[in-house]
């Protein structure tokens, strides 16, 4: 594992596969999102789910969302890359886009949790691995409750689940503390070598 403070500055490799992991809540899309509109050039992974869409996602955009039976179809016929169960439904990786984006060159990001990132350490061993952790349990419990769009009992397997992930975090290649979005970012940019 390295700290932030151990990144190169150098320019991102392209065709390069980096990992963004941590508990619901602990704000990685939000953090994903900022990345993209600053480097276009990385190509977010959309992700297949049996989940249902929460207000204000699109289709093709935020997920894929599929039918159980879909996804479980998609699973036999090897198309996804990964795939696992968190809270109740089953999320993953579509594997032909991540092969064609690497093998044109682009960096390509996935955003996806524990299990998902242990598979992909396996098929992708030189992939860069970054797991993002909250500054405290208690700041992710409000964030996870903040958000208004789960059920008690979603939040309940979303934080038992949290517990979980974060004593993961000695796996990774490097550590992302999330208590201010914008010195994240900028941690983030050099842990993937985008510079300033
Ligand atoms: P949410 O329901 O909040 O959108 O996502 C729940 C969790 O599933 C998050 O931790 C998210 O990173 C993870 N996730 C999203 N897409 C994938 C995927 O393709 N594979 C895996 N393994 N996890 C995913």
């Amino acid at each position: 594992m390295v700290g932030a403070v151990m990144a190169t500055s150098a320019a991102a490799p392209a065709g390069r596969l980096f990992l963004i992991t941590g508990p619901s809540g602990v704000g990685k899309g939000t953090l994903v999102a900022a990345l993209l509109q600053r480097h276009p050039q990385i190509w977010l992974s959309i992700s297949a789910t049996t989940r249902a869409p929460r207000s204000g996602e699109v289709d093709a955009q935020h997920y894929f969302f599929l039918s159980r039976e879909g996804f479980d179809a998609t699973v036999a016929a090897g198309g996804l890359l990964e795939w696992a169960e968190f809270a109740g439904n089953a999320y993953g990786t579509p594997r032909q886009p991540v092969e064609q984006h690497l093998a044109e060159g682009r960096p390509v990001l996935l955003e996806i949790e524990l299990e998902g990132a242990r598979q992909v350490r396996r098929s992708f061993p030189a992939g860069f691995q970054i797991f993002v952790k909250p500054p405290s349990f208690e700041e992710l419990e409000r964030r996870i409750r903040g958000r208004g769009t789960d059920s008690e009992e979603a939040i309940a397997r979303r934080l038992e689940r949290a517990r979980v992930e974060l004593e993961a975090e000695a796996e990774f290649d490097a550590v992302l503390v999330n208590a201010d979005l914008d010195q994240a970012l900028l941690e983030l940019e050099q842990l993937m070598g985008l510079g300033g």
